[in-house]
């Protein structure tokens, strides 16, 4: 890519903005950039400086002549400056002792800002990119640390005969907007540390999402052994060992960067378990520095640091051989902690006394965290109940694990249409009292329902014109005969009630479940006058052969004529494709097995666009369901012995969308306006948005956890 390429006078605000995320979330900067220069902005997955480095001369001559857009890059602009001018908001009420010279540091795996930056696989580090944000928006205090993937995570495109293929593409640094950090003489700034008996360095790269910086580690240098360059090659990549080595540069990596950059945190945040090593590394330096002995040091990290876990299932949270972590971690570090490799690695057992157990990442998290805490009420209390173990003389009520339930963030989910009807009704700057309740359930009690309805049927359709686009390329590449290819075109009908189910195609989200009476489906889907449309999208991970199987049923459906029309799979599913989804479909379904959702966030992206839920009352629907804002699968009881309960659900959820769902829907007046339903919709936003967005999380956080 041309480096620095001097843009015109008039657009030379372009280049400030597209080195910050802040453009994402703003009302008007996807247009700005888009504009520029459409067919450029898509085919490189909306990176704006890729826009500027590729568009060419004259279309740039042409743009910085037309004054209506000149006008509107230098109000972007503007916009931006007065945004990075504001000071910190925060504390709103004194007592807190995150300032910015102790800010939160926030560690992460993985992080979902924006589509253009690839190093997300999914629900996690989408619910980060939103925690940044929203403490840029409060002006909470807070750096962010994670890893730059040079290859992310796997990308997915299905074979003819519906199977799923991975591959992967390289990001290279000079395309994105991130800065190399330098010391005193020009050079990269390195840190170091020991994995596997050998000196790793890593590079540190510096993303700005709004006014919070990001920063990554980067071990791709010529410094490093060739095999070490790898610990930063793919997200959730390789085997148990790569695994660990990745973690340990995020925990321990983490800690000495912050060091390097003399930035002094007031606490250490570990968002899932994945960082779980700083905590080892802040007791080292402890050890190390005085004359503390372990338990000692161990103390004082307590007090600094929280966690988040976001694991229902024993099964899924991180845990390695002693042996892998006696080798990764050689025999000095535990040492330098001030502890023998056995009491070391009892540090990661539920039962220290256990020896086969294997290291978890979560018991060293909980014993090393003064706050635990789960993304949901009902996962805080499955949280206590999984983890009771580590506290032997309690009952499970007793166990000290809270939850603060996941939000997302509203300036980056709700649809310009729909961003412009809050801004009318809510008012200007309803992005900044998303916590307001009586405001939002004022201001959408005054929107007509034409307004509301004609802004979602025009979401609607510009869905099935992705859906066209997207099928069409997609059968293209794949060499599908002309007939179907070109069918495409046509596929999809705006007026028919279209349902979204998109997620990780993993066992308890129960991608099976929909299919579990085929024929009673395709009698709805083809029921004439009341037709029903579904969109699925999903990755499935590369060794879930089961999963990947069903995603291939799925897909092998598309040939079916009686179902063509009318379900589609969109691969490869990202935040752009969510961002499609979520923005525009009637109803969402999401059918996970209790209680394995943990919280769930995409329901509650569509309910910020007017969207109707339809869920299995796990997660955070459970809190959000009132009986009138959406629908329910099923109940909350416990299901009695001896049930089937994928049946029973099943059965719930073709009863639910046969009586309520559809019906609702096609009930309209004179005009053709579905009253009732737009009522529902008006009582989703209400209800929903103000509860369920990022603002309200993070504030929660800020004075329940971190002070
Ligand atoms: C929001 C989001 C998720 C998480 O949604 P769930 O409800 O937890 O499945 C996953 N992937 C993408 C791309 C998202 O935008």
């Amino acid at each position: 890519m041309e480096e620095n390429r001097q843009l015109p006078l008039s657009l030379r605000a372009l280049d400030r903005l597209s080195w910050n995320f802040w453009w994402s979330w703003s009302a008007e900067g996807p247009g700005v950039f888009r504009d520029l220069d459409p067919e450029i902005w898509e085919q490189y997955e909306q990176n704006p400086r890729l826009l500027l480095a590729k568009t060419s001369e004259y279309r740039l001559a042409q743009m910085a002549t037309d004054p209506v857009y000149v006008e509107r890059v230098g109000r972007l602009g503007a916009e931006f400056d007065l945004y990075m001018e504001v000071k910190t908001r925060w504390p709103r009420s004194g007592a807190s002792r995150v300032t910015p010279e102790h800010p939160v540091a926030y560690f992460c795996a993985e992080y979902g800002v924006h589509n253009s930056l690839p190093l997300y696989s999914g629900g996690l580090g989408i619910l980060a990119g939103d925690h940044l944000k929203s403490a840029s928006d409060l002006g909470l205090p807070l750096v962010a640390v994670g890893l730059l993937y040079r290859f992310g995570y796997f990308r997915q495109r299905l074979r003819r005969d519906g199977w799923q293929e991975e591959y992967y593409g390289e990001t290279q640094t000079s395309d994105l907007p991130i800065t190399l950090i330098k010391n005193q003489d020009g050079l990269p700034l390195l840190i170091e540390l020991t994995i596997r008996e050998r000196p790793v360095r890593a590079q540190i790269w510096q993303a700005q999402v709004g006014r919070i910086p990001l920063y990554l580690l980067d071990t791709n240098i010529e410094a490093n052994d060739e095999t070490d360059r790898w610990v930063t090659g793919h997200l959730y990549g390789g085997d148990r060992e790569t695994r660990i080595v990745q973690e340990m540069l995020l925990g321990i990596g983490g800690i000495r960067l912050l060091r390097q950059l003399n930035i002094q945190p007031h606490v250490f945040h570990l968002n899932e378990g994945h960082s779980a090593f700083l905590t080892l590394e802040l007791a080292r330096e402890l050890v190390q520095s005085g004359s503390l002995a372990f338990s000692e040091a161990a103390k004082v990290v307590r007090q600094r640091c929280v966690f988040t876990t976001h694991t229902p299932v024993a099964a899924g949270n991180d845990e390695f051989e002693p042996q892998l972590v006696q080798r990764s971690f050689g025999a000095a570090y535990p040492r330098e902690v001030g502890l023998d490799m056995e009491e070391f690695i009892a540090l990661g057992r539920s039962d220290p006394d256990d020896t086969a157990e294997a290291f978890g990442l979560t018991p060293l998290a909980i014993r090393m965290c003064r706050s635990t805490n789960g993304v949901s009420r009902k996962h805080g209390e499955v949280s206590r109940a999984l983890w009771q173990k580590l506290w032997p003389g309690k009952t499970v009520d007793e166990v000290p694990i809270t939850h603060v339930t996941n939000g997302v963030h509203a300036p980056t989910w709700a649809a310009p249409l729909i961003r412009a009807l809050y801004e009318k009704y809510v008012g200007t700057n309803w992005s900044e009292s998303l916590c307001d309740r009586k405001r939002w359930e004022e201001g959408i009690g005054k929107i007509l329902d034409e307004e509301l309805w004609v802004a979602h049927q025009l979401l609607k359709e510009r869905l099935i014109a992705f859906i066209r686009h997207r099928s069409f390329q997609a059968r293209l590449r794949r060499s599908e005969s002309m007939e179907y290819t070109e069918s495409a075109r046509s596929m999809f009908d705006p007026a028919a009630l279209t349902i979204g189910f998109a997620r990780r195609a993993a066992g308890y989200k129960r991608w099976n479940l929909l299919l579990t009476d085929p024929n009673r489906l395709l009698r709805l889907m083809n029921n004439e006058g009341r037709p029903v449309q579904f969109v699925f999208a999903g990755k499935a991970h590369p060794q879930d052969q089961q999963s990947k199987y069903i995603l291939q049923q799925l897909a092998r459906w598309r040939y079916d004529p009686l179902v063509r029309n009318r379900a589609v799979f969109l691969e490869d599913y990202d935040q752009e494709i969510a961002r499609q989804l979520v923005q525009s479909v009637d109803v969402w379904l999401n059918v996970p097995r209790r209680p394995l959702e943990a919280s769930g966030t995409s329901g509650e992206k569509v309910a910020i666009n007017g969207g109707l839920n339809l869920s299995i009352l796990d997660g955070w629907w459970l809190e959000g369901y009132d009986g009138k804002n959406g629908f329910a699968i099923g109940d909350q009881s416990d299901p009695a012995e001896g049930v089937d309960v994928d049946a029973a659900d099943a059965e719930s959820l073709y009863r639910v969308l046969e009586q309520v769902v559809i019906p609702g829907y096609y009930e309209r007046d004179a005009q053709g306006i579905p009253r009732r339903w737009i009522a529902m919709m008006k009582h989703s936003i209400q209800t929903l948005a103000p509860e369920f967005n990022s603002d309200r999380m993070v504030a929660e956080y800020a004075e329940r956890i971190y002070s």
